[in-house]
């Protein structure tokens, strides 16, 4: 089944465009890593997809339906930056946030919310943490809580910009197992990912992006040195070239 739709989608900055013309379809229960070098696009194609920037053409159907009548459906964990952590707000109110889209407009969160709320901190291990104000969160903390955040939401498509960045290597093992139970009970999730190292380890499938779309489809025929180096134009750093990552 098609969950996301992505029909010669263009978003431009200023009459820049970052992305050009993307098709995508994607399909229900797998885990997609969205690959390219800085600046790629891979942040503005998960906007485009939630429907958070105006796109100079195309269409996103989310469900077969358009993005503003799913956004329940969607999950999102924005790349680490683009949150202000120094917002006086504790991690408990973070990850209720999770639940708005069910509460109305001048309502309050419900037991049922408040439950939800407390098992999906156990899940992260921060149910120690639950009034701890967000700015004293370590790198890994924050990731998980944004992730507890995105559970409490139970969306059925999860859209996470670099989960890894700034985690330890047990919060990382810690965070892909809960993608990978997300994906058992086959929900679909797209991750932004840095560190090509882990692609196929982590990936069903991946988006290769730069600007255009590059490739797409599943790890082993689309994930190739030369789809890599036609991706990354010559910018992988040594210790990322592409032929090393097909050694072993
Ligand atoms: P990535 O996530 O792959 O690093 P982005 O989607 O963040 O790339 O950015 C793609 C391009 O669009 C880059 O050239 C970036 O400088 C530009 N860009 C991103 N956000 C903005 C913005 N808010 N205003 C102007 N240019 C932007
Ligand atoms: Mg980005």
């Amino acid at each position: 089944m098609t969950v996301i739709t992505v029909k010669n989608l263009t978003i431009s900055y200023n009459k820049k465009p970052a992305i050009k013309g993307i098709n995508l379809e994607v399909d229900e229960g797998s885990i997609i890593g969205i690959l390219g070098p800085n600046g790629a696009g891979k942040s503005t194609l998960i906007k485009g997809i939630l429907g958070l920037l105006p796109s100079e053409t195309g269409e996103i159907k989310i469900y077969g339906k358009p993005v503003k009548e799913s956004l329940k459906r969607i999950a999102y964990i924005p790349q680490k930056e683009q949150f202000d952590w120094d917002f006086p707000i504790n991690v408990s109110e973070v990850v209720m946030m999770g639940r708005y889209p069910y509460i109305s407009l001048f309502g309050r969160p419900d037991e049922n919310d408040k439950l939800i709320v407390k098992e999906v901190l156990e899940k992260v291990e921060m149910s120690d943490n639950q009034f701890t104000q967000i700015r004293n969160l370590s790198g890994g903390q924050q990731q998980r809580i944004f992730l507890a955040r995105a559970l409490a939401q139970e969306s059925d498509i999860y859209l996470l910009d670099e989960p890894f960045v700034g985690v330890d290597a047990k919060t990382e093992k810690a965070i892909f197992e809960l993608i990978k139970e997300l994906k058992e009970k086959n929900k679909t999730i797209l991750i932004v990912h840095h560190d090509l190292s882990k692609v196929k380890e982590y990936f069903d499938k991946v988006i290769l992006i730069n600007q255009t779309l590059v490739a797409f489809g599943d790890t082993d025929k689309a994930f190739t040195p030369e789809l890599i180096n036609k991706a990354y134009g010559g910018r992988l750093t040594i210790l990322q070239k592409a032929e090393q990552l097909f050694k072993s």
